[in-house]
């Protein structure tokens, strides 16, 4: 993806769908999608919309037909390659149903390529909707301009998520580490934030002693456990991801 965005904006709207996209190819729209079509945005035959498919970039596409409840949308030519994103993951405790909408609708934003829940033992949440996610992940995917989703995890354990030393693991420890701006270094990335309640001192030991962890800081005050996971994952694309 480039690192300025097209500009002014394309004011068209623009739609994830799930299934394969090319030229000539005929999308029959989920009710909710065709609703907001023609209900929300007002649109009827022959207007332009556009859509990606998570794999195959931004096509131009035309409604053709028309319902209450359904609509037919013919794909007529690719507006945008496939995005690359850095290979940076954002491991993170999950927090309460709002803040982790938010964590998720912002990461999504910043060009994360997977989330991945993490349970530790402060972690207050009892379960994770992954379809929740998923459809704030789509949205905000569809309102930014990516043209794929990032990866949703199912929910790991600690030791699962330490069982991956193939990337570094940027461990944001409250209790202190190498400031951000210094630790970060382009490559695969995995930043991981700890649940409003900390970390405790084992699992900050376990963490530690993994070969691949840097830990690093956010500054000098404690922050908000979302606020840190978007704060550390706009330090890592602004040093060493796609803001350079
Ligand atoms: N309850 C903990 C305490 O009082 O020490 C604070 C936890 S903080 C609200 C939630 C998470 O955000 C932490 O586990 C850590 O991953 C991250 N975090 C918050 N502030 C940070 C900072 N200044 N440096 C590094 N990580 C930070």
């Amino acid at each position: 993806m480039p690192a300025t965005p097209a500009w002014p904006p394309k004011s068209l709207p623009r739609l994830f769908v799930r299934r394969p996209l090319g030229e000539g190819v005929q999308v029959d729209l989920d009710a909710n999608q065709a609703n907001y079509l023609g209900n929300v945005m007002r649109l009827g035959v022959g207007a332009e919309v556009l859509l990606f498919d998570g794999r195959s970039g931004e096509w131009l596409a035309r409604i053709g037909e028309a319902g209450k409840k359904r609509m037919t949308l013919g794909v007529e030519g690719k507006t945008r390659e496939p995005e690359s994103v850095p290979d940076v993951r954002l491991a993170f405790a999950p927090v309460k149903r709002a803040q982790t909408d938010w964590l998720v609708e912002k990461a999504t934003e910043l060009g994360v390529a997977r989330l991945i829940p993490v349970m530790t033992q402060r972690t207050n949440a009892e379960r994770v909707r992954l379809d929740r996610l998923e459809a704030i992940a789509v949205e905000a995917a569809e309102q930014c301009g990516r043209t794929a989703l990032p990866d949703i995890a199912e929910p790991l354990k600690l030791n699962q998520l330490l069982c991956d030393r193939s990337r570094t693991l940027y461990f944001a420890d409250e209790a202190g580490g190498t400031p951000a701006a210094e630790a970060f270094k382009p490559g695969p990335a995995l930043i991981f934030v700890g649940p409003e309640g900390g970390f405790t001192d084992d699992e900050r030991a376990l963490v530690r002693a993994a070969s691949n962890t840097v830990p690093i800081s956010l500054g000098p005050r404690i922050l908000r456990a979302e606020t840190a996971a978007l704060a550390a994952l706009a330090a890592y694309m602004a040093i060493a991801g796609d803001w350079r």
